[in-house]
């Protein structure tokens, strides 16, 4: 099978994470990919699913184990897994709204510890601890520290993942295309210059991928969310790159990176379709609301909005595998809030699938004939 050609459409997390394992195994890959509205690019970079009270077990033990894949991935692209700009295990500080539940978060993570042990050290720090670990916040509450809590890049991950792909022999074409099938089954990728034939496609473009199947006959149960994030600055915050993430009670979390620069967000806004305007408002409210935690967040720079398109499906849970009476067709999407955690595991996955390995997680528990339905031919 090696040496086949083999497109992948898409290089967010979940495209560029294939393309790069697809050259490493020796398969010649072409990637192409449009950018815009890329989720990847523009979110905020957690990697914390073991204290998510989330009850669905299957999207917990892909996200867990997609937490746990980082490691593995910093180490096949020759990062330096203690001091990656990329990926680092800064710890994550978590807050909930009353002593008694966070008691309760301390209580399950101690049982998920059991099988996750990348969680780490788990304490629940005082008031005090929590300012002399990071100066930013000024709190009487409490919260909970796991020190296997970390920060990702996505932007500089995506960028790194398609260099090695690149090294390792693949072609990137920065443009949208479309997908045909032939008699042949093969499948013609087009643009408004380049059409070429492969037989084997991963479809990784998140909240697109209507787009691409519904001319295929096929009804897709894909959603844009609109996401946006404030990055600012504030100068003399010393050692910001080791502060933990913050996930405050509510949904604005603070993401520390080197040199005073901060992510404050998100938004999930279901109402916007893919619409990727910035919004002075909801980024000041925002900003106002992280405050509450971080005050100095009030007086910050704001440096830039970011805006990107989340794919969701109408039960919030993701998919991966072959697109149904199109072999050879692959794809993953819905990943949600969630997709740094669990996209480059996606990523694999893929990979695996296009070389009739098992995967690592069974594929029949990530259906995606549920959200992939053949209704004529095209
Ligand atoms: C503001 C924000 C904050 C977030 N924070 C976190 C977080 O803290 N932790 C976490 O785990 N997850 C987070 N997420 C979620 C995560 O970013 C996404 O789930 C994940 O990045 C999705 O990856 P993907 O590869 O499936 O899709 P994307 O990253 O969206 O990539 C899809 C790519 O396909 C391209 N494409 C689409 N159609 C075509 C076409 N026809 N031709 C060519 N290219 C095409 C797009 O332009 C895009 O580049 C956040 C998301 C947002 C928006």
């Amino acid at each position: 099978m090696k040496n086949q050609e083999i497109a992948v459409i898409g290089a967010g997390i979940v495209g560029a994470t294939a393309a790069f394992y697809l050259s490493k195994a020796g398969y010649s890959v072409t990637v192409y990919d449009e950018g815009t509205g890329q989720a990847t690019s523009a979110a905020a970079g957690i990697i914390c699913p073991w204290l998510s009270q989330r009850r669905n077990q299957e999207w917990y033990r892909l996200a867990s184990n997609g937490a746990a894949f980082y490691p593995t991935l910093m180490t096949d692209l020759a990062e330096d897994i203690h001091h990656s700009a990329i990926y680092q295990q800064v710890g994550a500080l978590v807050f909930k709204k009353n002593p008694a539940t966070l008691l309760k978060l301390e209580k399950l993570a101690l049982k998920r510890r059991e099988t996750a042990p990348e969680i780490g050290d788990l304490q629940i720090l005082s008031a005090e601890e929590i300012t002399k670990k990071i100066p930013l916040l000024v709190t009487k509450d409490s919260a909970l520290f796991a020190s296997g809590g970390a920060r990702i890049d996505g932007q500089l991950l995506t960028k790194k993942l398609i260099q090695e792909a690149i090294a390792l022999g693949a072609t990137v074409h920065s443009t949208k295309v479309s997908i045909e099938s032939t008699p042949e089954r093969n499948y013609l990728i087009k643009t408004d210059t380049i059409e070429k034939e492969v037989q084997q496609v991963i479809l990784a473009v998140g909240a697109w991928l209507p787009n691409l199947l519904v001319p295929l006959g096929y009804q897709v149960d894909i959603r844009p969310q609109k996401g946006q994030l404030a990055h600012v600055h504030l100068s003399n915050m010393k050692d910001s790159e080791n502060w933990p993430v913050v996930i405050p009670h509510g949904e604005k979390d603070i993401i520390p990176f080197a040199d005073g620069h901060i992510l404050v967000g998100a938004t999930h806004e279901n109402d916007q379709g893919y619409d990727l305007t910035p919004s002075q408002v909801q980024i000041q409210a925002m900003i106002q609301e992280a405050s509450d935690i971080a005050p100095a967040l009030n007086t910050a720079t704001l440096v830039e909005t970011k805006v990107g398109t989340r794919a969701y499906t109408s039960d919030f849970a993701p998919f991966f595998g072959e697109v149904p009476n199109n072999p050879g067709l692959y794809a993953a999407s819905g990943l949600g809030s969630s997709g740094l955690t669990s996209g480059p595991l996606l990523g694999k996955m893929l990979v695996q699938l296009v070389m009739g390995q098992a995967t690592d997680l069974p594929v029949t528990d990530y259906p995606i004939e549920k959200y992939i339905v053949k209704k004529h031919d095209n």
